[in-house]
């Protein structure tokens, strides 16, 4: 039984996608697929086990609700990081399943530390410093506690990064700040050599910074939206397709959304269609009714701006975007009938509808388009 709509997960596009970033980090630095977000709306569940067959078995994620979905699929990984947010009371959790766990304050680390000790077991810690983001992580005046700290208590930490994040790789506008960035981190590092504080991996780089500033890919990248198929942003991709003089995009998207036709019906010239008064027959018209809505993560600024794809061909969603459905002109294309598959993302004879083209149309983030699709939405492996 398929739900109202439904999504496709397509493993060929994300095996092409993986070997694309990999070709970008040479054999020595170790990628981390960045699954927050309900790994970008693709389905942790899913998701982390294809990316586990692919060969790349380490994850990070936001919060720990994330993470134990992942330790509760039961796979054999490299490492699992929380970047984000850990309830006191999940730091056992954490440290029973060698979850590993972002530091960006003292209170957090000497919680994570105490909780350590009660299990006799380490905590594992990635070290996060301010460099620029100004959103969470140590800065150079606490870093002498954080040493004296770590020295202190070496019995119950294992320090397995030092990390920071970039405020806006994608976009050239930010350049001094990143590089800014870059140069503070590197003083973040050398301070950590000089006090001969063993830090296992540094990791700066998110998939802009990979692209743009390779010097940013340290011991490990941090990578998400382009293991997905998808750009940081359109200057990303121009920098590189123009550099590299090539045509073809290197990314496949990963994910396709798909839906059917409800029903059809004939409206009459002069009769108003959906609510109010967006939409004025201005001719006899036959529209398509499609049973996704804006609870279904279709964005209601897709009014009488969407496109999608039904018979291979590419048509205007008319009216109002509904809680539960949406509405298509079908005037110029006889054939469609109840039944027919609608593509709103992906595919469909020769015609596409891109994450980038549905992101502009509803003026939201690809980012943002993909996380806010329901998490009940069906997830469907394609190979
Ligand atoms: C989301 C995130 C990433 C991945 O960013 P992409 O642009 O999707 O590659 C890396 N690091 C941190 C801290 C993040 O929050």
């Amino acid at each position: 039984m398929i739900d109202n709509s439904y999504i496709e997960i397509n493993i060929p596009a994300l095996k092409n996608n993986l070997n694309f970033i990999q070709s970008m980090l040479g054999d020595k630095c170790e990628l981390v697929s960045v699954v927050k977000g309900n790994a970008y709306g693709h389905g942790i569940e899913n998701f982390v086990p294809a990316v586990a067959a692919c060969g790349v078995k380490s994850f990070a994620v936001f919060s720990a609700y994330e993470a134990k979905k992942i330790v509760d699929i039961g796979l054999e990984l490299d490492r699992v990081v929380i970047m984000g947010y850990i309830d006191d009371d999940q730091l056992e959790w954490a440290i029973e399943n060698d979850v590993e766990i972002y530091m960006f304050d003292l209170l957090r680390l000497s919680n994570a530390t105490l909780a350590a000790s009660k299990l006799n077991k380490k905590v594992k810690i990635h070290i996060e410093v301010e460099t620029g983001l100004n959103r969470t992580g140590f800065d150079t005046k606490e870093l002498k506690k954080v040493f004296q700290f770590i020295e202190q208590n070496h019995q119950q930490l294992e320090i397995k990064g030092v990390c920071s994040h970039l405020a806006g790789a994608e976009n050239i506008a930010n350049y001094y700040r990143i590089k800014q960035q870059m140069t503070r981190f590197n003083q973040y590092l050398r301070s950590f050599k000089e006090e001969d504080i063993g830090f296992g991996k540094s990791h700066l780089a998110c998939s802009a910074a990979m692209m743009n500033y390779p010097a940013t890919i340290k011991d490990m990248v941090r990578i998400g939206i382009m293991q997905y198929g998808l750009w940081p942003s359109k200057e990303v991709k121009m920098a590189y397709v123009v550099r590299e003089n090539i045509i073809e995009d290197p990314l496949k998207p990963v994910l396709s959304w798909k839906s059917k036709v409800m029903s059809t019906k004939y409206v009459k010239m002069g009769e108003y269609i959906g609510y109010g008064s967006s939409l004025l027959a201005e001719q006899d018209m036959r529209i398509a009714t499609v049973p996704v809505g804006y609870a279904d993560g279709f964005a209601r600024s897709l009014s009488n701006q969407g496109k999608v794809l039904i018979a291979g061909h590419r048509l205007d969603v008319i009216s109002i975007v509904n809680m539960n459905l949406f509405v298509v002109d079908i005037s110029n294309v006889d054939e469609i009938q109840e039944g027919d598959e609608v593509v709103m993302i992906g595919d469909q004879e020769d015609q596409s509808v891109s994450v980038a083209s549905f992101s502009d149309f509803s003026s939201q983030l690809n980012y943002e388009l993909l996380t806010r699709l329901p998490n009940d939405i069906p997830r469907i492996i394609t190979n």
